[in-house]
């Protein structure tokens, strides 16, 4: 076994006979990755020889990917907003339904002059970068101050990583929600986790096992953040300011209640392409 020909159907085989849904794409992308080949180059040359170091190195994503370690962990990036970000084991892998918190932030930052962004729980910091990527964060555009947060270091160190590579400005700070935040905020947006406790152990192995937990669990009912992040926000959010979440499919109506309880105004629930609640917005009322 030594052609690119040959080495894409033994992975596939081995991916398949993991269970792994995608193992067509996933073989290919983890061939592409190693040799650096692309699919024109490889239609044109599937008989090619492949250098013994990048069969090895093939082998060994493929075993890894068998054990269910997440595509983007082995390559160590992942796509979003048309950016690429890096990401590891310390980090949520950034997912394509996170794009409309971005786009729905981006639909308010546009009808301001000077906007200071605030994003909760940042994680690999891909919301924040890619709206001071949009909105600009470097003394013109509209975004002037933009703000990460998270608990975990290791998330931060990927984050300050990211921002840098696609030349943003984005003050990334350690703290537990709003605990090191001084300042306030015309919009404050998050993704936090909002998985139910006991609905982790039945996600996929990918998730369950390989992402970080703390970014995944939402405590009993997958709402303590919500709640916990409505409750606090006032402080840090200017009067009419926004406060924007992405949520679970099935969390519209609970946490727009959270948000219409602490006094928010517009509430909003939108919809994902697939049809489900992604999004819950709500205005601070000006007092
Ligand atoms: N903000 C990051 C993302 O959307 C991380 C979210 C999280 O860790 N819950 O990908």
């Amino acid at each position: 076994m030594g052609t690119l020909n040959e080495l894409l159907s033994w992975g596939k085989g081995e991916l398949a006979a993991a269970g792994i849904l995608e193992y067509e794409l996933d073989a290919w992308l983890l061939l592409s990755f190693v040799t650096g080949i692309d699919r024109t180059r490889y239609l044109a040359d599937r008989d090619r020889v492949v250098l013994d170091k990048d069969i090895c190195y093939y082998r060994e994503l493929i075993s890894k990917r068998s054990r269910r370690i997440p595509l983007q962990q082995l390559t160590g990036w992942q796509d979003f907003m048309g950016l690429a970000f890096e990401v590891d084991h310390h980090v949520l892998i950034p997912r394509q339904d996170t794009e409309l918190l971005v786009e729905e932030a981006g639909r308010r930052i546009r009808k301001r002059a000077q906007v200071r962004v605030l994003d909760l729980c940042t994680g690999s910091g891909c919301i924040i970068t890619s709206l001071a990527h949009e909105y600009g964060s470097l003394g013109s555009g509209q975004i002037v101050r933009a703000v990460g947060v998270d608990i975990s270091e290791r998330a931060l160190e990927i984050a300050r990583k990211n921002a840098a590579r696609h030349g943003v400005k984005v003050s990334f700070i350690k703290g537990d929600l709003f605990d090191a935040v001084e300042e306030k905020f015309d919009l404050i947006v998050s993704n936090p986790p909002y998985i139910s406790s006991s609905v982790i152990e039945r996600l996929e192995p990918e998730v369950r096992d390989h992402e970080p937990r703390i970014a995944l669990d939402g405590g009993e009912d997958g709402l303590y953040f919500y709640r916990k992040i409505t409750e606090q926000a006032a402080d840090y959010l200017m009067e009419g300011g926004y406060l924007l979440y992405e949520i679970g499919y099935d969390q519209g109506e609970a946490v727009a209640s959270i948000l219409k309880k602490n006094g928010y105004a517009d509430i909003k629930v939108y919809q994902d392409l697939a049809g489900l609640d992604r999004v819950c917005l709500g205005k601070r009322m000006e007092e």
